[in-house]
């Protein structure tokens, strides 16, 4: 049996100590596998060039010949050496700094080839890197792969262990893409393709290596979401809700508005999946505003009349508070009980609430990542709804998934993503989008100003109150825990209450308690407070419909969608809204931004050019994701690679010889290693 090169340490590698392998350990690579795949993030090029094609100031690599006799000169405890050189036609000097061992070297007519930067004003090089080619020496010519290192590793090191790796256990590296996809797209072999992107003969054939790889990375990505989906389409064995239509147009029709079409459609697509025996695993993506919550409501309600328990969590406690409130309300008429469950709720309620879940008697319970602890059980939960899912980690909706049996999975976000792409990146979930907001809503205004227009600004908030609108003030805080930031909020909350000393003033930011936190925003719900100074804490799903003003300060310093979730604050209601932002952006992109949120208020539209401006690791925020970060692949740029790897992968799994063939052996040992098959993949 062949070893596996991720069974093989790489202290085996030659030259590699233990001390060695504990550096090489913080990088993230402990087996050969891991340093192969450890990729160069670019190249530094040795190819050598004439002195006509480069600039003043550039980096080069020439090819010449001693003519000088070599000129030493000290000063201090720092040497200079210098030599007449010829690059035909060219002459010029070289310059050593501190390396006067050279001088031995340089004898006339002999053939150095020199690398350092071009000072076209002195006809001088600098000399960083230098080779003798009568010694045989060998980097001139190639690109130079530049890795990630730190201190302790320098890059001609790892440069040399990623070579010797290569060649002691090459051979080992196996190809896992079947013919049929190396024939299709013409690609390099696996054991090529990772040699080359780590010493590209020339940069052609680089590309085709990364070209490869890239490939690989996405289609292994997506032959993995797809198999999930297409073994579990046939698992049946979710929990089967029979609550009839009549019992759900009931508290439909109790309801204050009545639902838009896209709510419907999204409605009979989730109570479609509840009532089968398919597990769902739902993503429900919609616009800031477009009424998401009361769907949740839905689903909740129909688990409880089927006779199960439902949980909803979301981010932060203040939202936590909120849909209980709004849930309590609706529920109330049909003698479902609601719990709250968050970090503050401690002791004797937390008790109480936890015997009360156990034992089924609260049919519902709403919280935050409190509800994912150890000692938190369930009677029989069978709906799990998670609000403004990009905000929790994969794992921990898998916990709460597992506090019941195969309960029915509803995942809401507010950052919607164009649908192909959603497919795509969620390819192990099914997609329903509410395209449409409710009716009667006005749409809001979006203004940017320049700071000295801050007068006009209080004008707009005291006309808003003077209505009897509400407004929030939105200062960026870049740390919850920086102390700085914090005081920026506190030096504007004393300005504004002396600005209007005739409405109350609220004060919202990460510091306080969560009681204190919970005390202001039921103030701000009730009116009682008129303006509302906050840091982003109000960012996402905050519902106050009289607040008809967001202001936002230095809003340059906000992402694009998280200025959609910001504005998605306002225009909750029946009054005209505004969102003012308040930047002076130096950078282009702040200035994109702004023309940006001025320009559109559709939150599809906005995340395209959010996408656009700051690339999609950053965008879906790649450890808060659960989305795969690949060592490669770029989802932005090679986005089209990604679309081809998912027909292939689809056209792959609807072929039966996949799961026999050995052709694709490789490949269904890897959905294996993946544990694909026990369903660990649904969160
Ligand atoms: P989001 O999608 O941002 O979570 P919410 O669920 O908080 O939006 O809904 C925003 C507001 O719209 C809430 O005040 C809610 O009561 C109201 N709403 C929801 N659906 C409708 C509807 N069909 N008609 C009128 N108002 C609605
Ligand atoms: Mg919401």
């Amino acid at each position: 049996m062949t070893q596996s090169l991720d069974k093989i340490e790489v202290k085996k590698i030659t030259g590699v100590s233990a001390q060695k392998q504990g550096e090489l350990h913080a990088f993230g690579v402990s087996t050969v596998k891991d340093l192969l795949e450890y990729y160069p993030f670019r190249y530094e090029d040795y190819r050598p060039r004439t002195l006509s094609e480069v600039k003043h100031g550039d980096k080069v690599t020439l090819e010449t010949k001693v003519i000088g006799i070599p000129v030493l000169q000290r000063f201090g405890g720092k040497s200079r050496l210098s030599c007449k050189m010829v690059a035909e036609p060219w002459m010029f000097t070289a310059t050593w700094f501190n390396r006067q061992y050279v001088r031995e070297q340089l004898t006339i007519g002999r053939e150095i080839v020199l690398t350092g930067k071009w000072d076209q004003k002195r006809n001088q090089i600098t000399v960083t890197d230098y080779e003798f080619p009568d010694r045989g020496e060998g980097k001139t010519g190639t690109l130079q792969p530049v890795y990630s290192v730190g201190a302790k590793i320098t890059q001609s090191w790892i440069r040399k262990v990623i070579h010797q790796a290569l060649q002691q256990f090459g051979d080992l590296i196996p190809e896992i893409l079947p013919q049929l996809i190396l024939r299709k797209y013409d690609f390099m072999p696996r054991k090529r393709a990772i040699a080359t992107i780590h010493k590209p003969e020339d940069s052609q054939e680089g590309q085709q290596g990364r070209r490869r790889m890239v490939y690989e990375e996405l289609f292994l990505f997506q032959l993995k979401v797809q198999a999930f989906r297409v073994l579990n389409r046939g698992r049946m064995d979710g929990v089967v809700h029979t609550t009839d239509n009549a019992t759900i147009r009931q508290f439909v029709r109790s309801l204050p508005f009545e639902l838009t079409n896209a709510q419907k459609s999204v409605e009979l697509e989730i109570l479609h999946d509840m009532r089968s025996p398919y597990c769902m695993n739902r993503l429900l993506q919609g616009d800031v505003g477009s009424g998401k919550t009361v769907l949740a409501a839905i689903a909740l309600f129909t688990t409880v009349r089927s006779g199960f328990q439902g949980a909803l969590m979301v981010p932060t406690e203040i939202l936590a508070e909120q849909h209980m409130r709004s849930l309590t309300k609706m529920f109330e008429p049909f003698e479902i009980t609601v719990g709250l469950l968050t970090g503050s709720v401690n002791g004797r309620k937390r008790k109480d609430l936890l015997a009360s879940l156990q034992m089924g008697m609260t049919d519902i319970v709403v919280g935050t990542h409190a509800l994912i602890q150890e000692d938190v059980f369930f009677r029989s939960l069978g709906m799990v709804v998670t609000d403004e899912q990009h905000r929790f980690g994969v794992n921990q909706r898998g916990v709460l998934r597992r506090k019941g049996y195969n309960p029915d999975v509803l995942t809401m976000t507010a950052t919607p993503i164009p649908r192909t792409l959603a497919i795509t990146v969620f390819g192990d979930m099914d997609v329903s989008t509410l395209s449409e907001r409710p009716k009667g809503r006005v749409p809001i205004t979006t203004y940017w100003v320049k700071h000295d227009l801050l007068e006009r600004v209080l004008k707009l908030i005291r006309r808003e109150v003077d209505q009897g609108r509400q407004a929030y003030l939105i200062c960026p805080l870049i740390e919850e825990s920086d102390k700085l930031d914090v005081q920026n909020v506190i030096d504007l909350h004393i300005q504004m209450s002396q600005a209007f000393p005739d409405f109350k003033v609220g004060l919202l930011h990460g510091r306080m308690t969560p009681g204190e936190k919970d005390e202001v925003m039921r103030a701000f719900y009730s009116n009682d407070l008129q303006l509302l100074v906050s840091t982003t804490v109000v960012e996402v799903g905050v519902d106050v419909p009289n607040a008809t003003l967001m202001v936002i300060m230095d809003a340059d310093r906000f992402g694009l969608s998280q200025l959609h979730q910001l504005r998605g604050r306002v225009g909750r209601g029946v009054h005209a809204s505004f969102c003012v932002l308040v930047a002076d952006p130096k950078s282009e992109i702040g200035r994109e931004r702004m023309s940006a949120m001025t320009e559109t208020d559709d939150g599809f539209e906005v995340s395209r050019r959010d996408l656009e401006l700051r690339g999609p690791g950053d965008f879906f925020g790649t450890k808060q994701s659960g989305l795969p970060e690949f060592r490669l692949a770029d989802m932005t740029a090679d986005f089209d690679v990604l679309e081809q790897a998912r027909d292939d992968a689809a056209e792959l799994l609807k072929d039966a010889q996949f799961w026999t063939s050995p052709d694709f052996a490789p490949l269904r040992s890897y959905l294996q290693g993946e544990q694909i098959f026990q369903g660990d993949l649904i969160d």
